[in-house]
């Protein structure tokens, strides 16, 4: 009798490249590597529906990065709050009350 393959089955297994075993849940914002629910590490500072994940090496290396953005977020927040009040005092300069 001869013999033919009819069909071949590709199975594509994707496990998590951090700790080789749980299926993948997420990846990695910067370095992509797919990563479980275990392996995920959640930027606390984003409250939003959809924070970014980061592996721990990423995330460990980002640690004075992040102070840095802390940092320049402070002198932004401070900037805006100073155009604020120079637009209110302006706004209601002709005020007597
Ligand atoms: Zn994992
Ligand atoms: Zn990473």
């Amino acid at each position: 009798m001869k013999k033919e393959i009819t069909e071949t089955v590709i199975k594509v297994v994707s496990i998590c490249d951090i700790c080789l075993g749980m299926t993948p849940y997420t990846v990695c914002m910067i370095c992509k590597k797919d990563l479980c629910e275990n392996c995920r590490v959640i930027d606390k500072r984003d409250y939003s529906d959809y924070p970014p994940h980061y592996c721990q090496k990423c995330w460990d290396i980002g640690t004075p990065y992040r102070k840095q953005e802390n940092e320049a977020q402070e002198v932004c927040d401070t900037a805006f709050e100073d155009i604020w009040v120079a637009w209110k005092k302006e706004a209601t300069k002709d005020l007597t009350d």
